[in-house]
C-alpha cells in the first residue's frame, strides 16, 4: 500500500516504523523543519547536546518507548539518573518524592497519615475505569482530606488546568501517579538525538520524510484518501493524521457532517508555555531538578509565581553537555486565548524572571546569558468525567483515513511512550 502520514512527531514515526517494515510505501509530511513535534529540541552554539523545547523525560515504566530503543539498537544510550523533585510550600522547598523528609511535611499528624494513605491508594489501585466517574477534586477531598489536598494537590491541579481543575477526572490523576518512577530517563544527546536516530532508521528502510511540507486538506476522491499539499493532490491507499483534534476537524471537510466530527470538536485541551533560560549560575542550590510551584487561582496575576513549574535541567543533566550553561525551564499551562500566547517573548520572559529572586534572593538579571520562548496551543488534553465515552476511534468514518492524537491515549496522560503504543496500534489497524 501507499501510505501518507501527516506529522513527524513520535506517533507518526512509530506508525511508519511498523508500516515500512511490513513492506509498505510510506510518506511522512511534516510542517516544521525537523522531526519530533512537541518532543523536539534545539541546540545553541557550543552545546554538544540538544535541549528539549518543553521539558521531557521518560519513566522506567515507559515500556513501549524502551522496547523501541531496543529495536533500534540504541537502548544503551538511554540514561536514567535520579533527580530531586520538590514542592514549594509556605516559602520552603520540600522534597516531593518518597523520602525520609516526608515525615517533616508541614501537616498535622492526621493529615499526614491521610496524605500517605491516599498516595498509596492511588499508586496501588489496580484499574482506572471506576475512577473516571468521579472528579480528582472530589476523590482527593474525600480520601486525602482538605488539609493535605489543599496544600499539595489542589495547587497543582489549578496550575495545570486553571478554571477547569474541578472537572478533571480521577482516572487522569491515577494514571499519572501509577506510571511515575523516581529515576527519570533521557537519550544521550537529548530527545532530538533520539528522534533523529529514529528518522534515520526510517529513511534507511525507505520512508520518505518531507519536512517543511504542510498538508492543507484530507479528502476522498473516488473513494481514495487524498492529501492536498501546496495546491496539488496526492492519492494514497491509507492516510494517518497525527495533528490536534481541532486541526483534524479543519483539514477534513467530509468529517464535519459526521458524529465523528462532533466528537472532535467536543475534546478539550490546554496549551503550554516554556521560557528557557541559560544562566551563568545555579538557581536551585539545593540540587532540585523539578520544583512544583503553588497556584491558588487560575488568574496568574493573583499567584505568588506567574508560572507552574521551575525546572533546573542542569540539576539533572551535566551542564558540561551545554558548554557550562545552567539551564532553567519556567513552564506553565494556559488556554491559547490567554495573554501568555500574545505577549512578546521579551515581555513574557521579563514577567517570569521577576519571580526568580523569590526562590533564590541572589538571582539577578545579569545571570542570564540567553533565553528562548516556546508555545504550544495543543499541549495537554483535559479529561472530564466518563471521558472514555468521548474518545474518537483511531479509524474515522472516512474509508482509509485514520486519526491518532494525544487526546486518544487516555486513560494515560499524554507522553511519548503512549504515542509509540498508539502509533503502532494504528499501524496494525491500517494494515488490517
Ligand atoms: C509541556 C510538555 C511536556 C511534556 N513532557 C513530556 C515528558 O516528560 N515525557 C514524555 O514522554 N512526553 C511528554 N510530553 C508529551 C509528548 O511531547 C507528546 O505526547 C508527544 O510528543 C506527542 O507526539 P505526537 O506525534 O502525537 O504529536 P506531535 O508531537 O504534536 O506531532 C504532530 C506533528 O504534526 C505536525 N503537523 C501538524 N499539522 C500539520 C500539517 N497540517 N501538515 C504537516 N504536519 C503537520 C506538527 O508540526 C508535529 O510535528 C510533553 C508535552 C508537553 C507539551
Amino acid at each position: 500500500m501507499k501510505i501518507g502520514i501527516i506529522g513527524a512527531g513520535v506517533t507518526g514515526l512509530a506508525a511508519a516504523w511498523d508500516l515500512v517494515r511490513a513492506g509498505h510505501e510510506v510518506h511522512i509530511y511534516e510542517a516544521e523543519g525537523q522531526v519530533g513535534g512537541l518532543a523536539s529540541g534545539f541546540r545553541d552554539d557550543g552545546w554538544d547536546w540538544t535541549l528539549e523545547k518543553f521539558y521531557h523525560h521518560w519513566f522506567e515504566s515507559d515500556s513501549h518507548i524502551l522496547s523501541l530503543t531496543e529495536e533500534l539498537g540504541v537502548r544503551d544510550k538511554v540514561l536514567f539518573p535520579r533527580p530531586k523533585t520538590s514542592y514549594w510550600v509556605d516559602g520552603k522547598i520540600l522534597r516531593s518524592e518518597i523520602s525520609p523528609s516526608a515525615i517533616f511535611l508541614p501537616l498535622p499528624p492526621i493529615a499526614k497519615l491521610r496524605f500517605a494513605f491516599a498516595g498509596a491508594l492511588m499508586k496501588f489501585f489496580p484499574t482506572w475505569k471506576p475512577l473516571e466517574r468521579v472528579t480528582a477534586h472530589d476523590w482527593l477531598m474525600t480520601f486525602m482530606g482538605e488539609t493535605a489536598y489543599g496544600k499539595f494537590f489542589r495547587p497543582l491541579l489549578i496550575g495545570k488546568f486553571g478554571d477547569e481543575y474541578q472537572k478533571v477526572n480521577m482516572a487522569w490523576m491515577w494514571a499519572r501517579v501509577k506510571t511515575r518512577t523516581l529515576r527519570l530517563g533521557i537519550f544521550e544527546g537529548g530527545f532530538q538525538a533520539f528522534l533523529d536516530t529514529f528518522a534515520r532508521a526510517l529513511t534507511e528502510r525507505g520512508v520518505s520524510i518531507h519536512l517543511k511540507t504542510r498538508v492543507d486538506q484530507i479528502a476522498l476522491e473516488q473513494m481514495q484518501p487524498t492529501l492536498t499539499i501546496a495546491g496539488a493532490q496526492y492519492g494514497f491507499n491509507r492516510v494517518l493524521s497525527t495533528t490536534s483534534p481541532s486541526l483534524m476537524h479543519k483539514l477534513t471537510p467530509t468529517l464535519r457532517e459526521t458524529n465523528y466530527g462532533d466528537t472532535l470538536t467536543r475534546l478539550r485541551s490546554i496549551g503550554a508555555i516554556c521560557v528557557v533560560v541559560a544562566t551563568k549560575q545555579q538557581l536551585l542550590t539545593d540540587g532540585t531538578y523539578w520544583l512544583n510551584l503553588p497556584a491558588a487561582s487560575a488568574n496568574k496575576r493573583e499567584n505568588r509565581f506567574p508560572f507552574l513549574a521551575l525546572v533546573e535541567h542542569t540539576n539533572w543533566m551535566d551542564r558540561a553537555h551545554y558548554n557550562g550553561d545552567h539551564l532553567l525551564y519556567l513552564g506553565d499551562y494556559v488556554s491559547p486565548s490567554h495573554e501568555y500566547f500574545r505577549l512578546s517573548d521579551d515581555e513574557l520572559t521579563a514577567r517570569f524572571l521577576d519571580a526568580l529572586p523569590t526562590v533564590n534572593p541572589a538571582f539577578s538579571r545579569d545571570w542570564v546569558r540567553k533565553s528562548w520562548v516556546f508555545r504550544a496551543p495543543y499541549a495537554q488534553p483535559i479529561p472530564y468525567v466518563n471521558h472514555s465515552e468521548d474518545i474518537p476511534s483511531l479509524q474515522t468514518p472516512m474509508p482509509g483515513v485514520f486519526f491518532a492524537s494525544m487526546s486518544q491515549v487516555y486513560p494515560w496522560d499524554r507522553g511519548t511512550n503512549f504515542s509509540v503504543e498508539m502509533g503502532r496500534r494504528v499501524a496494525r489497524m491500517m494494515m488490517g
